[in-house]
This record gives structure tokens, sequence and C-alpha cells, in this order.
């Protein structure tokens, strides 16, 4: 007969152990994830959009002898270079011992983050105010938006070539703007329904002093552009060659009484992204040329220049090919593919107490148990996804192995099957060929102006990336 002491060691064998990171780890790891999540939420405090993120990932790329792959004549085992891509997207690599024939193992993220884009006529006046009109980017719950603090971050290109960035709303001494609500007295939710929140009633207040000229007709409208010309050079037509965006003002904070989780602005996907390239910087050379890929555009489909569909990624693995000396053609960079393996460090989902329905709870990710692994993303009956290949995963798992500290949970498609779900930029990488699947960090109150992460999946991803490079 076998004893009762038996069946505990079974299951342990069997099933092991569902823990969080915090009760798995010691005090001195627990420090190191603190610590790391010090200098991520300065990276986030920097990096609100995609082109200050591209500066802030070209100036730690730098920092570590990174070279402009621009300026560099040919390429050997242990250099380091970077590519940008019209300002808002970076492939970065460190070329490894083999050919590049061998294939490359890479982590590729998104840099930019939900958002509202002034649209291109966006200055108005109503009511005696000034406002600007705006375009949301991405998937976002629109009532969310109103009454929170927001900052302009953006760039206005002049039609004499002059180019001016600006940051509006981020010092505590800056004003900031606000898209207003109606109040609960007037919006009953009883008798009569809610007014929804559209898209274009996101519209930015921006002041309400009039210029002192009675014949003018919009004296605020007026007063503005006088205060964006005086300081800026900008003119009213300048807002049609402009990229200005707004976005929370709030500053990356700690949440709770033990600090263990980190609030902000954009954590999808600036939380894969600087996990990823803090992995890439950090790791040893290795026998694969290792690749570290920030793009653009993955909110709304990854379409266009900087997308995760666009050439530019084609042109950085021929630039790679032709500076180490080897021949470059479409048919080596479709081998080199096949032989690549990638991980696609973007968030997900943990499943929240108060909205536990949406979840197949026993095929979902938990805050704090470690990096999460989405097999495969898409929805319903698994459209729209490329998917993981068992052997891939399985290869995954023998890598996590080698670190006690990697805590990882495991699940797929974003919730039960026929609730909803999403898509990441795994699927255009798979569609090249190249092994891929998404691992990243799950998220409380994703795509809205302010996230949550916990700082021990923060880690726990650093830990994993780190060890994928190596292979
Ligand atoms: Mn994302
Ligand atoms: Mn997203």
């Amino acid at each position: 007969m076998t004893k009762k002491q038996d069946y505990q060691k079974l299951e342990k064998k069997l099933i092991g152990e569902k823990k969080s990171c915090w009760e798995l780890w010691d005090e001195k790891i627990k420090k190191e994830a603190f610590d790391f999540a010090e200098k991520y939420k300065i990276f986030l405090d920097k990096a609100k959009t995609e082109r200050e993120s591209v500066l802030e990932g070209v100036k730690m790329a730098k920092e570590k002898g990174f070279k402009d792959i621009g300026a560099v004549k040919s390429l050997k085992a242990g250099d380091k270079v970077f590519a940008i891509n019209k300002n808002k997207a970076l492939m970065m690599a460190v070329i490894g011992k083999k050919s590049m024939k061998e294939g490359f193992r890479m982590l590729m993220s998104h840099i930019d983050s939900p958002h509202l884009d002034l649209k291109i006529s966006p200055l108005y006046e109503e009511e005696s105010l000034a406002f600007f009109k705006t375009h949301y980017y991405g998937g976002i719950k629109k009532y969310q938006w109103p009454t929170i603090t927001l900052a302009l971050h953006g760039v206005v290109c002049l039609d004499d070539g002059k180019e001016i960035n600006f940051v509006i709303g981020e010092k505590d001494t800056d004003p900031i703007f606000m898209i207003t609500d109606l109040l609960p007295h007037l919006d009953r939710g009883v008798l009569t329904p809610k007014r929804e929140v559209l898209g274009e009633d996101l519209n930015l207040l921006l002041g309400s002093i009039p210029v002192n000229d009675k014949k003018i007709k919009e004296k605020v409208k007026l007063a503005v552009l006088e205060y964006l010309f005086n300081n800026y050079g900008i003119k009213q037509g300048d807002f049609a060659s402009a990229e200005i965006q707004a976005v929370p003002s709030n500053k990356a904070r700690d949440l709770g009484f033990d600090r263990s989780m980190v609030s902000a602005y954009g954590h999808d996907d600036r939380i894969c992204s600087f996990v990823a390239i803090e992995a890439f910087l950090n790791t040893k050379v290795s026998n694969q040329t290792q690749i570290c890929a920030w793009v653009d555009r993955e909110e709304i489909g990854s379409d266009g220049q900087t997308g995760a569909i666009s050439l530019f990624f084609e042109k950085f693995i021929s630039n790679l090919l032709e500076l180490g000396g080897e021949k470059s053609n479409m048919s080596e960079i479709i081998n080199i593919f096949d032989k690549s393996k990638a991980i696609s460090t973007d968030v997900t989902v943990a499943v929240d107490p108060d909205y536990k329905e949406v979840h197949d709870l026993r095929n979902a990710h938990r805050m704090g148990y470690g990096i999460a692994m989405e097999k495969y993303t898409g929805s319903g009956g698994k459209y729209s996804t490329s998917e993981a290949s068992a052997e891939y995963v399985a290869e995954l798992r023998g890598i996590m192995k080698r670190n006690k500290n990697i805590v990882c949970q495991f699940s797929a498609g974003l919730g039960k099957v026929d609730q909803g779900g999403g898509g990441t930029i795994a699927k255009f990488m798979a569609n090249r060929g190249i092994d891929i699947v998404d691992m990243g960090i799950p998220l409380f109150n994703m795509h809205a102006p302010l996230e949550i992460a916990s700082k021990a999946d923060l880690y726990s991803a650093y830990l994993f990336y780190k060890e994928f490079y190596l292979g």
C-alpha cells in the first residue's frame, strides 16, 4: 500500500508548486527586484512617446559602446550596432561568434502606447474657451481619459525645415491640460442612459483669456495661437505637419504599503521594452547574433513604416550580413529567419479579483507569479494569431531551468475563449518563419491612463530574457 506521504511527494513531482515570486525568492533577489524597478521608473518618466523612447534607448546603447550602423565599415564577433527607423523604431545587435547564417536570437517589443493624438486642425474656440480636438490612438476606454491631468509631447515640423520639439505638463511648475466631463447631477444613470464618452468628446481644454480686441471673432483661440507663436514659432497651419500627443502627466509611482507594484502610464509596452534592452545590454556575447528590436504602431495593427510589418527589419538583417562580409539576398534572409529564435516581449492580463468572470481561471496569469507566456494570442477559435510550436516552448522551458529564480506562468489567448482577445507583433515575425512566442508581464488596467505591474514579474522577465540571449 502507498502511504499518504508518498502522494505528497508524487504531487510535488507531477504537479509542482504554484507559488508567487515573493514566496519563492530570498531577500537578496527581492532587493535586486526592487532596485531594478527604480531604474525602470526613471526610464518611464523620460520615455512617454515612441520618439522619446528611441532617444533613451540610443543613449543607453551608446553608453555600452554601440555605434550607429551607418558609421561602421565592417562587423565582427562582439561588435555592437544600432539603427534608428524614422525616429520611432530602433534595432540593436551584438554580433555573435558564429555566422549570421546560423540565425539570430531576438527580443522584440513595441514602444508605442495608447494616447491621444492632436487632430490635423486641432485648435478651436467655443463658449469663450479654447480646445484641441484629438483622435485617440489604440484601444482605449474613452471614459477613462476625461478629468485626468494630461501633458503634451510632440514635434512640429515647420515648412522652412525647422523642427520644434516640446513637452508641456511634466514639470510641477508647468500647466497641464484636461478633458472635461459632465457632473453626476446631470448624468443620472437610473432613469436615463448615462451619457457615453465619444471620440469627438475627447477635447483638451487649453485656455480662457481672450485677446483685447472687439473686432476679433475668436479671441481666446487667437490668444492661444499668440502664445504658441511667441514661445515656439508655431502658426495654425503648422499643426498639419505636427505629431503631438496628449499623455497622462503622472510619474511612475510605487503602489501599495509594501511597494511591490508600480503604477504608471505606458507599461504596455515600455515595461517589456525596458526589460528587453536591459537584458540585451547586460548579457554576454554568444554564438548567435543577439538582436533587440523596438517597434512602433503595435497598438494600431503594426502597419506602416515603423511597425513590425515594415521591411526595415529585413533591411537591418541585410546590413548585418553585408557588413559581416556575407552575401545578402532574399533567400539568404529567409533561411536565416528559419533558424532564428525570438520572443515577442509584450504585456498580458493578470486576473483582477473584481472581474474574474472574464477569465478561464485555470488558464490565466496572476500578478506576482512571474513572467507570463502566451503560447498564442488572437481571439475565439485562434483567429489572427501565430502559435508557438510545442518544440519551441519546450526549448524555452529548458532555458528557464538554468536559473531557479526565473518564475514563469503559462497560458494563452487573453481571457475566456469567447470573451475577447488581442494581438501582438508575434504573428508578423512568425509569418517570416521565425520561431516566436509572447512572453511578458501581466498587468492590471491595461490601456488605461495608469496601468499596474508587479516588480516581481518585471525582474523575473529580466532574468529570463538574459538567459534567452545565451541560447
Ligand atoms: Mn502591448
Ligand atoms: Mn496594447
